[in-house]
């Protein structure tokens, strides 16, 4: 977000000026305890990225075609859970049966018109390269591309711009490969109640094993990214969604002071390296929670200082290569997505939280905006949203997420991104969604004996 040498020139000064217990501040916490590598039947364990979710699975699978999908799907022991790269901090993906990967199902497998026919396993990062090599590229892209295009699919993953859709508002038909075994095509035109169900699934409804994405033209874009004080960014934030193709800004608590970031297009020739990185200001982030979270004031003023002194940023490259980023330090998530009319007053609010009962907080807290679409589980469906992701470092307790954040998110009208933490089941979820039922009874027409559920989908279908 702030380029790193600016952020350690300041750090440099702030930690000097701050005496020598910088030098305790900069240990970190050991490693929180993880599950054993093997269960008492000797089955490997799988973990997801941030290492909370884990399981044993009986079988693992990787299937080179639809063929062997409904196969797998109809004998192999359940629950069959497919997974993508791991990267959903919720228990998605976990089994004790089979754990299904598409990875041997990844590229660009067609094109009809300027829209790709795109294998459901292929990883966001390397669909960027293969679109650009035909001068096209995805509208918009979410934080970092490491995910596949199935698992991105299934859980409403989006990236920021109040024109832009989620991932899945650029499909326009996908094939289904359902417990049963049968591969269905869907569209808006054929199998339209599948199509509507399947576009954001949770993976609950059997295989994605293609998808037909829009494209739009390789377009270089302009980063630019600076910081400021919070009011500025709360006064000027409607507008900048307005006006900018990508708009999101993260505030910092215990600084008043935000990190901003747009995106637009421009015609301005490449830039050399300069590329953001995060890494550098969240850890000088975590040293100023070591050494004054005792202090709010002291720390306030402390890291606003340091954050204050880094200089704008400014990128030219194409926009594929500039939208996702790196994320080399683990954390838990949470994020809702809100009517866009409430989304500052829950920040606000969230931010207050933070400060007043938790000082151990030290991640920033990201606002998004995303335009609607009429999936039934997007989050998105009927209008845009503005999105808030609360962060939380990989070795601190995060159950604060749900008694602290979750309430205020729900108060202010939010839905949960399906791959982040929450724990809204059966009935709360049904009243955040308009098509619930319908989505329910595709899902016990296409998979009647439960072949999908595991215990986590069971929690929130109430099955
Ligand atoms: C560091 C980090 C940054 C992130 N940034 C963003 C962001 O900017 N925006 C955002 O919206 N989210 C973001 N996320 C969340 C992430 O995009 C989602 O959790 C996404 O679902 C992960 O994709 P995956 O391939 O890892 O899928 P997994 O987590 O492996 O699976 C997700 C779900 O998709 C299902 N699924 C996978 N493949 C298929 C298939 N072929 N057919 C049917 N179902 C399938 C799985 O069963 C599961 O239910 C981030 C997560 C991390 C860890």
């Amino acid at each position: 977000m702030i380029s790193r040498r600016a952020a350690l020139t300041a750090a440099g000064a702030g930690l000097v000026a701050l005496g020598t217990g910088a030098v305790l501040a900069t240990r970190d916490k050991p490693e929180p305890a993880g599950p054993a590598s093997t269960d008492n039947a000797g089955r490997t364990v799988w973990r997801n990225w941030s290492g909370i979710q884990y399981c044993y699975p009986q079988q693992r699978l990787a299937p080179t075609s639809e063929g062997e999908i409904a196969q797998a799907l109809k004998s192999a022991p359940g629950p069959v859970r497919v997974v993508g790269a791991g990267h959903s901090f919720t228990a998605l993906a976990t089994t004790a049966g089979t754990m299904m990967s598409l990875d041997q199902m990844a590229g660009i497998i067609g094109w009809d018109g300027d829209q790709a026919i795109v294998r459901a396993g292929t990883r966001l990062g390397d669909l960027g390269p293969a679109l650009a090599a035909k001068g096209r590229a995805m509208a918009n892209l979410p934080d970092i591309n490491k995910q596949s295009l199935g698992g991105a699919l299934g859980t409403g993953t989006h990236g920021t711009g109040k024109a832009l859709k989620a991932i899945h508002g650029d499909v326009t038909a996908l094939t289904l490969v359902t417990p049963r075994g049968e591969v269905i095509a869907c569209s808006a035109d054929q199998e339209p109640e599948v199509f509507n169900a399947a576009r954001v699934s949770l993976g609950a409804l059997g295989v994605i094993s293609q998808a037909t994405l829009r494209t739009t033209a390789n377009r270089r874009l302009h980063r630019h990214v600076w910081v400021e004080p919070i009011e500025q960014t709360f006064a000027e934030a409607e507008a900048r969604w307005d006006k900018h193709r990508n708009f999101e800004f993260y505030a910092f608590p215990f600084t008043d002071m935000t990190a901003n970031i747009t995106h637009d297009e421009t015609d301005l020739a490449a830039t050399i390296g300069g590329h953001s990185e995060d890494d550098s200001v969240l850890e000088l982030m975590r040293i100023m929670r070591n050494l004054l979270g005792f202090s709010t004031p002291l720390r306030k003023a402390a890291a606003k200082a340091l954050i204050s002194t880094s200089r704008p940023e400014d990128v030219v490259d194409e926009g594929w290569k500039l939208l996702s980023t790196d994320r080399p330090i683990r954390f838990n998530e949470m994020e809702f997505h809100l009517p866009a009319e409430n989304q500052l007053a829950a920040l606000k609010a969230v931010i207050a939280a933070i400060e007043r009962e938790r000082p151990d907080i030290f991640f920033p807290i990201e606002a998004r905006r995303i335009a609607g679409d009429d999936a039934w589980l997007s989050p998105f469906q009927g209008a845009g949203r503005g999105s808030i992701a609360v962060h939380c470092y990989y070795k601190d307790e995060f159950a604060f997420l749900y008694d602290l954040i979750q309430p205020i998110l729900l108060q202010h009208g939010g839905r949960p991104h399906w791959g982040k933490l929450h724990n809204l089941q059966g009935a709360q979820l049904a009243a955040l969604y308009p098509n619930w039922k319908d989505f329910l009874a595709v899902r016990q027409r296409l998979d009647p004996e439960g072949r999908m559920l595991n215990p986590y989908l069971k929690g929130l279908f109430n099955v």
